[in-house]
């Protein structure tokens, strides 16, 4: 019995196909290379609950040219390599026995964490993990989505409507606005009543344009900053929301908040952790900040530290960091994919500026990322000849 099922497994190993991806060794600068792996099965998922994607585009942005830089990212365990890439968008190619939830054909975007072994984990919520060592595909210990084909199991994959496909690469960056949003409201009910009127977004990037989106979609009255005096096609873009723009070159934070403020909510996103004692400052009474800057480094900084504690005090006011995103964040994220493609005809696919064609133009992807100017959202087209058709169709 035991000899009969050896063979075939011996067999199926021996004809593994293999596909393309980008990978990084992590540890070492600048290693991006394109190199032939495995191809995954279905079957690597227990019990029949393998579905696998064909890749069409995957986003890219500073985090994995910090991996890139080898600041960031760490293989998973038995490679020297990881896969990176972690904004994907594709399409289910086939799905095993027991899988209800997709069909063959559904277009989809993939959760980044994997549970580890918290409670948080266990009942789904592994965006908030309190393990000291995370699992992330594309980013810590998994491979990523820059490559032809994924696997994964059902709980961390969400569909996207077809009509949707031009702009489905936008799916985890607007889950990470998305929880930082839903998240502040959550905080807040502690206030019983709180109808946030202003709200003030700091970065006027990918993510600082869609929490831009995801707050005017809510109706609220919008200043979002940048570091670029306007007008420049990030500006032009919150403009069209009918938020404010403003570069903090010609009006401090401080100087806009007394003019434009005081902002109920505000969401850090610049990067530059000196903001958010600035932000901490200039906050509304009962006011909620959120801070989602991945910041990697080691700045130091003198603050007025009682002026802040007394105005926290007094004020009631609640600062809370947020990180990643589960599966709730992306299917409401879809929602407001869709509301917004009504309500801003167009203007998600502005954002979309750095089409880039194949996995073998990694260096151009990456000179987008560090060197380009006018770069909103690069992304790759893994199968480019695809989702050129799905743009012009
Ligand atoms: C990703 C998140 C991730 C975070 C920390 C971000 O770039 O979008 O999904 O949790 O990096 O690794
Ligand atoms: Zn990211």
């Amino acid at each position: 019995m035991e000899a009969t099922t050896e063979v075939p497994i011996q067999l199926e190993t021996e004809k593994r196909v293999s596909m393309k991806a980008l990978a990084v060794i992590p540890g070492k600068p600048n290693t991006i290379h394109l190199r032939e792996v495995p191809k995954p099965r279905i079957e690597d998922v227990p019990e029949g609950r393998g579905v696998l994607i064909k890749i069409l585009n995957v986003g890219v942005d500073g985090t994995d040219k910090e991996i890139n830089a080898a600041e960031y990212g760490a293989a998973p365990a038995g490679d020297d390599y990881l896969i990176i890439g972690h904004e994907s968008f594709g399409r289910v190619e086939s799905i095993g026995p027991n899988v209800t939830e997709f069909r063959p054909g559904d277009y989809v975007s993939l959760t980044v964490r994997r549970p580890g072994s918290s409670l948080y984990d266990q009942i789904g919520t592994y965006d908030m993990t309190t393990d000291d060592v995370y699992f992330e595909r594309g980013i810590n210990l998994r491979h990523g989505f820059l490559a032809e084909y994924v696997v994964d199991e059902p709980e961390y994959i969400i569909r996207v409507p077809e009509n949707l496909k031009h702009v489905g690469v936008l799916m985890e960056p607007m889950s990470v606005a998305q929880k930082a949003i839903e998240q502040a409201y959550r905080i807040q009910q502690r206030l019983r009543v709180w109808k946030p009127k202003r709200a003030a977004v700091l970065g006027s990037g990918t993510l600082g344009l869609l929490a831009t989106l995801v707050l005017r979609l809510r109706g609220l009255e919008v200043t979002t900053f940048g570091n670029t005096p306007p007008p420049y096609l990030n500006s032009r873009l919150i403009e069209d929301l009918g938020a404010r723009y403003i570069s903090t070159k010609e009006l401090s934070l401080a100087d806009a908040s007394a003019k434009y403020g005081p902002f109920d909510l505000i969401l850090e996103g610049t990067g530059y952790s000196p903001l958010v004692f600035e932000a901490m400052n200039v906050l509304a009474k009962n006011g909620v900040l959120a801070m989602v800057s991945v910041t990697g480094g080691s700045r130091q900084l003198e603050v007025p530290s009682d002026k802040i504690n007394l105005g926290f005090v007094l004020g009631n006011k609640v600062a809370f960091g947020s990180v990643n995103a589960n599966r709730e964040y992306f299917e409401s994220g879809v929602k407001d994919l869709s509301t917004a493609e009504l309500q801003y005809p167009g203007w998600l696919q502005n954002l979309l500026t750095h089409p880039v064609q194949g996995l073998q133009n990694y260096e151009q992807m990456m000179r987008l990322l560090t060197a380009t100017k006018g770069v909103v959202k690069a992304y790759c087209q893994v199968a480019a000849t695809e989702s050129h058709a799905a743009a012009a169709g």
